[in-house]
């Protein structure tokens, strides 16, 4: 079995497909015409985000029996279509939970203590004590918006840091051991004083959170989005901010992507990253491998030895 690599992967999972007597080719970065060239002698396909496997693509793929995402989202395959020509789709979506919980909660603290402002603020050589004087998360209302992997993660760490956790999700009524409470969307955009999405990107979720809902929420609260760019409404935000209705921001995804020109980056009050919510060494060792695993275990009901 033919296995192409087209965006990078950590090493120990193409080891393991090697060692399975898999044929692995890594060719990342290829354009849309060249991977169109170089797929139809490959059995399964192993893509991140940055690769696009479109009906061009897949019609080009004569052999090709399985794409793999590793990672969360399906967004960059036309999945409908490979999977009515008879090729399997699957990702790897447990492997990034973790880090992205990780991420939220430091971003619950930095804005708490507004950690990257104080930062900047050294580095201008100033010594700002008062201007920085912080707040604690201990005791305040956690609101989740989206109770699913992630979300369920942020809140067992958030509880361990003495935070109320309240969450609105549609499609989840089991607490999962935890002891939270779930709320409409507008008791939530009311009673939370911190805000966290972790709900995927649909025609449903699109500027969930507009300026009506930021109209709901309590003046200086703070908002978080480590799921997908276009949950939030970017402009009403900015307004948000800038009427002070919204004290602070952490955003780790946008709109659009990269986000190099994002007029939210002119406010004091967002700190951000550029989507690294996976890049964690653990996280990226943890989609190689499993990864592999997939390909490994579909090779084997291939040459039917399962
Ligand atoms: P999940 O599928 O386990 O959970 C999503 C939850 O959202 C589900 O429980 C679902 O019922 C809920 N939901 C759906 N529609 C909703 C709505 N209208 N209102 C409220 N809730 C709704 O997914 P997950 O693994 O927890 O991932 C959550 C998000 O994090 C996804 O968007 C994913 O793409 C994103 N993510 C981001 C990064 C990053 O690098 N920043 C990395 C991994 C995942």
């Amino acid at each position: 079995m033919k296995v192409l690599i087209c965006d990078p992967i950590a090493n120990e999972g193409v080891e393991m497909m090697c060692r399975a007597g898999i044929e692995v080719d890594v060719k990342t970065g290829l354009a849309p015409e060249e991977l169109e060239r170089a797929i139809g002698d490959y059995d399964v396909i192993v893509v991140r985000s940055a690769t696009k496997v479109r009906k061009p693509t897949i019609e080009a793929a004569r052999n090709l029996k399985l794409i793999i995402r590793g990672g969360v989202g399906l967004d960059n395959i036309d999945v409908e279509y490979a999977q009515a020509r008879g090729i399997e789709v699957m990702n790897t979506p447990a492997a990034s939970t973790n880090a992205v919980a990780e991420l939220t909660v430091g971003y619950l603290l930095a804005l708490a203590r507004r950690l990257p402002q104080a930062t900047a603020s050294l580095r201008a050589g100033k010594w700002e004590k008062k201007k920085f004087s912080g707040s604690e998360i201990i005791g305040k209302t956690l609101g989740l918006i989206g109770y699913g992997r992630i979300g369920w993660l942020v809140a067992k760490k958030a509880l361990a840091l003495g935070m109320e956790i309240i969450a609105y999700d549609p499609y989840v009524s089991d607490p999962k051991g935890l002891e939270m409470e779930f709320v409409s969307l507008e008791e939530l955009l009311n009673r939370a004083d911190y805000i966290s999405l972790h709900l995927l990107l649909t025609e449903e979720t699109r500027n969930l959170i507009d300026k009506p809902q930021f109209e709901m929420m309590k003046d200086g609260m703070c908002i978080i989005n480590c799921a997908r760019g276009g949950t939030i409404n970017e402009d009403a935000l900015y307004e948000a901010i800038r009427s002070g209705k919204v004290k602070g921001a952490a955003l780790d995804v946008y709109a659009e992507e990269p986000a190099k020109n994002n007029k939210l980056f002119e406010l004091d009050a967002v700190i951000g990253s550029p989507h690294i919510g996976a890049e964690t060494v653990e996280a990226q060792h943890r989609v190689s491998v499993e990864v592999a695993e997939k390909v490994i275990e579909f090779h084997m009901s291939l040459r039917g030895t399962k």
